[in-house]
């Protein structure tokens, strides 16, 4: 190529890249509207993938990446390998430690990013700097914190660790963090390599020590929580690297991961503020004794005729899905004995708590699976009104997103988180395996009411022994 077209082929090949990160820009946004319903999902999770792909592809005739096309593809390699080996065998029940890693590695490569920008770009005009300096210690915090989250669901960290004045502690590191970026732009010239060194190392500790102090049952508020700051993080470099997809689908990421911090707060009535600067009275669900005022108490065991009879004879019944169907895999089982049931007559509709089973949407995903209709689940808000004129309420493994002590007994750890009204129903059968608490390690007194039955075991060969009754009646 002569000296006069290279500049100009260079020039053509940014503009189609430019274009190019804006279409994946807008394909971001219009995958994460169809996300946003179950039955436009599946294609809006494709749009976000052409999205991704086609934005990491363009980035190769980009003109600062040329000479490092090993590099890249490498990296892609290894990312992508790893990616593909760690997720492959992993159980549904298992998304969330997925989500903490990958959240966490999101924020680490925005960091990183964001640590060659400064370290070598000194014609970066300060206000940039300080835009790049804010998108790593953000990055930093949520590489570490969601680290540690991956390794509390992992199992491989327990519990808690409080001591005095850590959150002054925790301010003192952001304050001296801060500090030492603030002297780095002031500095100017090239970023002075002790004051970065020092400036991450605090970010990176800042994400530990926020962390370690959470409560376990307030891991999955905490990936969310992750998730925003990765996505601010990425925002913000999408920005000094002037990429507008970056840019977009970042605040994209941390908008939709406020969102739905924000709702799941609201499902738990826990404020943001109690998550992260704690509160005793729920401080830690797994170090709870077991309430021990109902041990007197004792559950009517129902058998699978019974359940079928009263379930065959009703006009309305409520199912209510809960973790220990997604163990159990009962979803086929349950739509199986919902169609003998709608062939019968029976008005049937699903009852989703927004915190059902664990993570966001668990439940939704796995009655969309089976191909229930969209129109018979219901949340919260619109079927708790519809208890109370309800012949039978199913429970199928579940337990907290039902219990009653949340509503009635005012030293319950749950107290205040909204609830299903299964007890106002006329009948409740529930199915679980024996006498086993939910994930907040509590009784539950709706177990003992006078007008509920316990079908005993896994609830997938329960269901079994209920559709095989039906199709007798
Ligand atoms: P729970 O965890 O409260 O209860 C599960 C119930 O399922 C237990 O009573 C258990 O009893 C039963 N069970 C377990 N395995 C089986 C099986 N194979 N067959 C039949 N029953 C079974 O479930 P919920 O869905 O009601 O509540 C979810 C809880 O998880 C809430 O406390 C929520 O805050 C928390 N959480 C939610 C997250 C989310 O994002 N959705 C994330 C993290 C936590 P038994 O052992 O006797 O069978």
């Amino acid at each position: 190529m002569s000296d006069l077209t290279q500049p100009i082929a260079q020039g053509f090949a940014q503009n189609i890249a430019q274009i190019v990160y804006l279409i994946s820009a807008l394909l971001f946004l219009f995958g994460l509207k169809r996300m946003s319903l179950p039955t436009t999902a599946k294609r809006g999770l494709s749009y976000v993938v052409i999205a991704m792909l086609s934005a990491v592809l363009i980035t190769f005739i980009h003109r600062e990446v040329q000479n490092n096309y090993l590099w890249m593809a490498m990296a892609i390699f290894i990312g992508g390998s790893v990616a593909t080996f760690l997720t492959k065998g992993i159980k549904f029940t298992e998304t969330p430690k997925m989500i903490a890693l990958f959240t966490g590695l999101g924020g680490g490569s925005a960091a990183a990013l964001a640590a060659v920008e400064i370290i070598n770009l000194d014609y970066l005009s300060d206000t940039v700097k300080y835009i790049a300096l804010a998108g790593a210690l953000i990055g930093s915090i949520s590489f570490s914190g969601s680290l540690i989250t991956y390794l509390k669901l992992q199992g491989s960290i327990k519990g808690l660790i409080h001591f005095p004045m850590q959150q002054w502690l925790n301010a003192l590191i952001l304050v001296v963090a801060i500090t030492f970026g603030v002297a780095i732009v002031l500095n100017g010239g090239q970023a002075d390599v002790t004051s970065l060194v020092l400036f991450f190392a605090l970010s990176l500790s800042l994400g530990i020590l926020v962390t370690i102090s959470i409560s376990d049952a307030d891991t999955h508020i905490l990936i969310a929580l992750f998730n925003i700051f990765t996505g601010i993080a990425i925002g913000l470099i999408g920005y000094v690297l002037l990429n507008p997809t970056m840019m977009i689908a970042g605040f994209l990421v941390a908008a939709a991961s406020l969102k739905l911090t924000l709702s799941m707060t609201k499902s738990m009535n826990r404020p943001i503020s109690n998550v992260l600067f704690g509160d005793e009275a729920t401080d830690d669900y797994s170090n709870l004794s077991l309430d021990s005022s109902n041990t007197n108490l004792i559950a009517r065991e129902l058998q699978s005729n019974d359940a079928a009879m009263m379930m065959a004879f009703a006009k309305n019944i409520i199912i209510v899905p809960g973790y220990g169907m997604a163990v159990a895999q009962a979803q086929h089982k349950l739509w199986e004995m919902s169609k003998l049931l709608i062939d019968k007559d029976v008005n049937i509709r699903f009852a989703v708590h927004p915190v059902a089973g664990r993570m966001p949407g668990h439940m939704n995903v796995l009655l969309a699976e089976t191909g229930i209709p969209y129109e018979s689940i219901y949340d919260i808000d619109e079927i708790n009104g519809e208890f109370d004129s309800t012949d039978v309420v199913l429970l199928i493994g579940a337990n907290d997103t039902t219990n009653t002590s949340a509503r009635n007994d005012q030293n319950s750890p749950i107290f205040g988180m909204p609830i299903l009204n299964v007890d106002r129903a006329k009948n409740v059968i529930v199915i679980k395996r024996a006498e086993g608490t939910g994930f907040s390690n509590i009784d539950n007194p709706l177990f003992y009411q006078k007008n509920t039955g316990i079908l005993y075991g896994d609830a997938q060969s329960v269901l079994g022994k209920v559709v095989g009754e039906l199709k007798k009646l």
